[in-house]
């Protein structure tokens, strides 16, 4: 499968990890909307919400805490936490992945109209 968070899960391509344990892996995003967007995916491949065990969901979701919470830490005033589902909602790769997105009381960005 010709997947490129497999690739990054296999170390066939680089990525600049953050966290990982057995099931999850945490590293920046490539093309960041802050300073230290890091995308937190099962090591499994589950291509969205609707494909994705409950088992497995609950494990990554145990990481974005983790993530946000040194994010915070760090510095941050708070963090987005985003997922895409479906080409139609914004998803652009097909391997299920949380954005956690550290804000800062002067960014520009606006997620919700
Ligand atoms: P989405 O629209 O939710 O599918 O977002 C995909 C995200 O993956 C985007 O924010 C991309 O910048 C990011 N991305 C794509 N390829 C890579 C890569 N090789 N390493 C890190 N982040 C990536
Ligand atoms: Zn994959």
């Amino acid at each position: 499968m010709d997947c490129v968070f497999c690739k990054i899960v296999k170390g066939e391509i680089p990525s600049k990890k953050v966290y990982e344990d057995g099931n999850v892996i945490a590293f920046l995003d490539i093309n960041p909307l802050s300073e230290g967007h890091t995308l937190v995916i099962p090591k499994k491949h589950a291509e969205n919400i609707f494909d994705v065990s409950e088992e497995e969901l609950s494990k990554v979701m145990q990481v974005v805490k983790k993530i946000s919470k040194k994010r915070l830490e760090e510095g941050a005033k708070g963090v987005n936490i985003l997922q895409n589902n479906g080409k139609e909602a914004g998803q652009l790769v097909n391997h299920i992945h949380f954005h956690v997105v550290p804000r800062n009381g002067n960014d520009k960005l606006r997620f919700w109209p």
